[in-house]
């Protein structure tokens, strides 16, 4: 069931074109998180869910019904933000309470569920608190509890881990998901942090200046990126432009400026439409974890590079190996390759099934 729509959004800053023909179906008691690299429009397109924002055309839809009339407060939405926007001189209680004091909610009632809420993020018994004796984490948590205490269809969340240091954020994530699933909310939520995507969403939405390059599911998105940029902005990649030159059974032959490669196709993951036409434009994208190199030469390729560095980054090794048109290719491994050293000149390959095709047009 489909709680949000947005059908042909445009919106617009005076002359600039921030969001572009945007469509999006999110579904009931789903985590979509919209990624991105900063400018891209997330904020926006929360904003105008919210009625914090309005379109410029375009249609907003919440449970089927458009909502570009309605006020923010008769939507049936809420927001958290990174900035948490507690009111300092509240206690945490009237923090949590402030949604449903404002709605003159009985006193007993409300009494009941800010204990509720107290529970569900783990709070219970900071209710006399002020916001500033309180950790980032915490007051991240009293703006959430405050957020949903009006028991909203809608979650929507702007970075709201973006403050919080590394560990802590890890944390926060599995808790926020853990809680999302547990009320079977909607969650819209808003990062530039891809690993956080991959870690909680059920779809990720992928925006590049104002258009929706990609919305599918984290592994599809890491497996079968359809776009150059999602390639690149997802995970690591390895990313060569070239032409098919043939196309022999289920394996193309592929035609760079630097040398020939393979890439097999007509399995889901390269469509037969992308790899096997000759004469097509294609990008081939590699991951760092399945790039390998060999000293003698590997049929089917004719690509070399020159082993520049090899740099333990903490839980692997990356090997970086400059083509002779400047390119440096990453190549991940969790131990350490003896066998080469700076200054080899290595043969560069891949399993013709490790490689993803992206049509370039
Ligand atoms: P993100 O949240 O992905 O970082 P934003 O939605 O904040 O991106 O911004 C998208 C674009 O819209 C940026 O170019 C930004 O400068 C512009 N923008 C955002 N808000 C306003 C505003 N109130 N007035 C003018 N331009 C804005
Ligand atoms: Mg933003």
């Amino acid at each position: 069931e489909r709680i949000v729509s947005l059908i042909d959004v445009d919106k617009y800053f005076g002359t600039n074109h921030v969001i572009k023909k945007f469509n999006l179906h999110v579904n009931q008691g789903e985590f979509l998180t919209l990624l991105g690299p900063s400018g891209c429009g997330k904020t926006t397109i929360l904003r105008m869910i919210a009625g914090f924002e309005d379109s410029s055309s375009g249609m907003i839809l919440v449970q089927g019904e458009r909502v570009e009339d309605k006020e923010a407060y008769e939507r049936d939405v809420n927001t958290v933000f990174q900035s948490y926007a507690l009111f300092p001189h509240m206690t945490v209680f009237d923090n949590i309470a402030y949604g449903l004091s404002v709605k003159k909610v009985p006193k007993e009632e409300i009494k009941v569920r800010v204990k509720e809420m107290l529970e569900l993020v783990q709070l219970l018994g900071f209710e006399g608190r002020k916001p500033d004796m309180m950790s980032g984490g915490q007051k991240q948590r009293v703006a959430i509890a405050r957020a949903l205490i009006n028991n909203p269809k809608v979650l929507l969340l702007d970075e709201p881990l973006g403050a919080l240091d590394l560990k802590l954020r890890k944390q926060m994530q599995i808790e926020l998901k853990r809680l999302q699933k547990k009320l079977n909310i909607t969650f819209i939520y808003v990062t530039h942090d891809q690993e956080e995507a991959m870690a909680m969403s059920d779809r990720i939405a992928v925006i590049n200046n104002g258009v929706l390059e990609q919305l599918d599911t984290p592994g599809r998105i890491y497996k079968h990126p359809k776009t150059k940029f999602v390639a690149d902005f997802i995970g690591e990649s390895n990313l060569f432009d070239g032409a098919v030159k043939e196309s022999k059974g289920a394996c193309s032959s592929v035609v760079l400026e630097t040398g020939t490669v393979r890439l097999q196709a007509g399995s889901e993951e390269i469509p037969k439409e992308a790899a096997l036409i000759p004469d097509r434009d294609i990008t081939i994208c590699v991951r760092p974890e399945v790039m390998k190199y060999s000293k003698t030469p590997v049929e089917g390729f004719t690509i070399t590079g020159v082993v520049k560095d090899v740099i333990f980054v903490g839980s692997q090794y990356r090997t970086l190996i400059v083509m002779d048109d400047g390119y440096e290719v990453k190549v991940n491994r969790v131990k350490v390759d003896k066998e080469i050293t700076e200054g080899d000149r290595v043969y560069l390959y891949w399993d013709p099934e490790d490689a993803i095709g992206i049509g370039t047009g």
